[in-house]
C-alpha cells in the first residue's frame, strides 16, 4: 500500500469485499510490476547502498499488463519487429516508457512507485530528490503533503494550471498549457534515447495508450525531439492515426497499437487453460 497509494487500496478493497461475500472463492492477482522482472540487475538498482536493495528499494517497474499484451500484439503483426529492440512509449494519464527485446523487459522509466520517469496527468516524473529535502526542512511539508504534491498536483496539470488532461491542454490556447505538453514530449523523446541506450540501439518505437493511441501532436512533437537519431514520421499517416506512421525516410519504424490491459481480453491462445475457470481479476493491478 505505501508502495502505491493511488493504486493499490481500492484494489484491494475488491479483494476483502470478495472474500466477505464468498471467502472460498479464488482470486487472482495479476501484477504489474511482474512483467519487468527479466530486467538486469543493473536496470533493476538504484545507486543506493546494496543493503536497501536487500529490503526492497528497487526499480519495480508498473504498466506491464500493457506492455507484455503488446509483446503478444507485435508478435502477430511483426514477428520479426517483437524479437527485435522495441522501446514501447505507454503514455496515459500514467505514463511509462519500457525497453523490450526478444519480447522480455530490460528497462523501464517507472521505478520503486509509480511517480518515477515522464511526467504524467498529475505526477512530475522524475525530479531531483533534493527537492523534497528541501520542501521537508525549509517548507516544513510532511510525507502527507509531498504525497499530494506528487500524486495530485504535478505533471500536465501543475504545470498548465489548467488540466491534467491532454485533450483540453492541446485545445487550451494558454501558454502554460502548451509549454506543459512540450516538456512532456521531450521528456518522453529523452527517455526514448535512455531505454534504447539499456539495449545498444532501436529497431522500433511503439506509440500506446490514450496520448499515445489518439494524440497525433504528441506523437509528432516526440518523433520532432528524436529526429536526430533519425525518426522521421509520415505526417498524413500520423493524422489518420494509421498502425505505421514512420516516412520511408526513417530509420525506425513507429507503430501506433492500442493497448489492452484487461487480461481476460486476451486472444484465446494466448490464455492458459485454468483461465476460464478461476472468477477473474479481483485485484487486477493496472496502473493508471
Ligand atoms: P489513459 O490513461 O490511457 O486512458 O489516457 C488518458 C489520457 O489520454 C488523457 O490525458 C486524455 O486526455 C488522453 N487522450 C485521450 N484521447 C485523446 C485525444 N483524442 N487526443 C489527445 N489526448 C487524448
Amino acid at each position: 500500500m505505501p508502495l502505491a497509494p493511488l493504486h493499490q487500496p481500492h484494489n484491494i478493497l475488491a479483494v476483502r469485499a470478495l472474500q466477505s461475500v464468498n471467502p472460498g472463492l479464488p482470486q487472482v492477482a495479476c501484477f504489474d510490476t511482474a512483467f519487468h522482472r527479466t530486467q538486469p540487475w543493473r536496470s533493476q538498482a538504484y545507486g543506493l547502498p546494496r543493503k536497501l536493495m536487500d529490503q526492497g528499494i528497487r526499480r519495480y517497474g508498473f504498466h506491464g499488463l500493457s506492455y507484455e499484451y503488446i509483446g503478444h500484439a507485435l508478435a502477430r503483426l511483426a514477428p520479426e519487429l517483437a524479437r527485435a529492440r522495441v522501446v514501447v512509449a505507454h503514455l496515459g494519464n500514467g505514463a511509462s516508457l519500457c525497453a523490450m527485446h526478444h519480447g522480455h523487459s530490460q528497462d523501464t522509466t517507472m521505478g520503486f512507485s509509480t511517480l518515477d520517469g515522464v511526467p504524467m496527468g498529475t505526477r512530475p516524473g522524475s525530479i531531483d530528490p533534493g527537492i523534497l529535502l528541501y520542501l521537508m526542512r525549509e517548507k516544513g511539508m510532511d510525507a502527507e503533503a509531498l504525497e499530494r504534491l506528487l500524486y495530485r498536483e504535478s505533471g500536465l496539470l501543475g504545470l498548465s494550471g489548467i488540466s491534467n488532461d491532454m485533450r483540453i491542454l492541446e485545445e487550451s490556447g494558454e501558454r502554460s498549457a502548451a509549454e506543459a505538453v512540450d516538456l512532456f514530449c521531450l521528456r518522453v523523446a529523452k527517455e526514448v534515447v535512455a531505454l534504447a541506450t539499456s539495449m545498444g540501439g532501436l529497431d522500433l518505437l511503439v506509440f500506446t495508450a490514450g496520448i499515445g493511441e489518439h494524440s497525433a501532436a504528441v506523437r509528432a512533437a516526440v518523433c520532432r525531439n528524436l529526429s536526430w537519431i533519425g525518426v522521421r514520421l509520415d505526417a498524413d499517416a500520423n493524422a489518420r492515426g494509421d498502425q505505421a506512421i514512420e516516412s520511408r525516410e526513417s530509420v525506425v519504424p513507429v507503430l501506433v497499437i492500442p493497448t489492452n490491459e484487461e487480461p481476460d481480453d486476451r486472444p484465446p491462445h494466448h490464455r492458459h487453460p485454468g483461465d476460464q475457470l478461476i472468477p477473474f481479476a479481483s485485484s487486477m493491478e493496472k496502473t493508471p
